[in-house]
């Protein structure tokens, strides 16, 4: 079958990407989960201009500190698939709103908590040397890594995100991501193999669950069925014929049965009368 019609006919059931979602929402996101919730108290994703993030921190400090991880910053964009592609930060002295979160962390320094990692809105006596400010600042990402592992944080297999104790071996954003390939991926081969079966498709796709081939089925059905319906309601097929190319599809995975095995009579049956007429009678032109 040829790939516009296949492009064509997916079209027909693809749920809308996520391709329109603003990337410096995106970003800001996941910024906690990539720098810490210290670090992310004390800055906030601005802008995207062109391959540039302009980060705002509280101050020259946590601009100077944060400009160590740049690196790693811009490893987990990409480790993300984050879009345009970001190539450098950069940083910019403002406001930083506060949230609960970020309340807390100052309930904590008010209190007199010397904490690990950042502390507030400046971190503690400004550091003498460039040297000393990266050692101390390993210092705290190390002391806050080492918390949260003690505390059963693991990183995203993926990205190397910390994510919360939990079953899960991938972020949020890996999660969602793999979840969206794995679908499109289901759905073509269910398109091209619809008998496969679940232990079919599961031996091709990794990590693929029984409810979620199930999910991707019922979907892929019900949109098949909505646009067969169309064209029978019409009384005729589209000018490139695709319906004919579902339909097969659709009696295949609704039956489960490969095609050199399936009778006449499951086709009719499974379509109706007039719909396989419309597909099957209809001279190709
Ligand atoms: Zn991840």
């Amino acid at each position: 079958m040829g790939l516009r019609a296949l492009g064509e006919a997916l079209h027909e059931w693809k749920p809308a990407r996520v391709a329109a979602v603003d990337p410096i929402a995106v970003i800001r996101a996941a910024w906690s989960e990539i720098v810490g919730e210290n670090i992310a108290a004390n800055s906030r994703p601005a802008d995207i201009e062109r391959d540039t993030l302009v980060v705002v921190t509280r101050s020259n400090a946590w601009s100077q500190q944060l400009s160590f991880l740049s690196e790693n910053i811009i490893a987990a964009f990409a480790a993300r698939e984050v879009q345009p592609k970001i190539v450098r930060l950069r940083f910019r002295v403002g406001k930083i709103m506060l949230s609960a979160a970020k309340r807390v962390v100052q309930t904590q320094k008010h209190a007199g908590n010397s904490g690990a990692v950042g502390d507030g809105d400046s971190p503690r006596v400004p550091a003498a040397t460039a040297e000393e400010a990266m050692a101390r600042f390993r210092e705290d990402v190390e002391a806050f890594w080492r918390a949260k592992r003690a505390a059963g944080w693991k990183e995203c297999s993926q990205c190397g995100a910390l994510i919360v104790p939990s079953t899960r071996s991938l972020c949020s954003t890996c999660a969602h991501a793999q979840a969206g390939e794995r679908e499109g991926t289901v759905a073509r081969l269910l398109y091209e193999v619809p008998w496969l079966g679940y232990e079919g498709v599961a031996k091709l796709v990794a990590g693929l669950t029984r409810a979620e081939y199930d999910g991707i089925r019922h979907r892929l059905l019900k949109r098949w069925w909505e646009t067969l319906r169309r064209a029978r309601h019409a009384g005729r097929l589209s000018r490139d014929g695709h319906e004919r190319l579902i339909a097969s599809s659709y009696v295949l995975l609704k039956s489960g049965i490969a095609p050199e095995q399936i009778a006449p009579a499951t086709v009719r049956n499974l379509l109706g009368e007039e719909l396989h007429d419309l597909i099957y009678q209809q001279p190709a032109n």
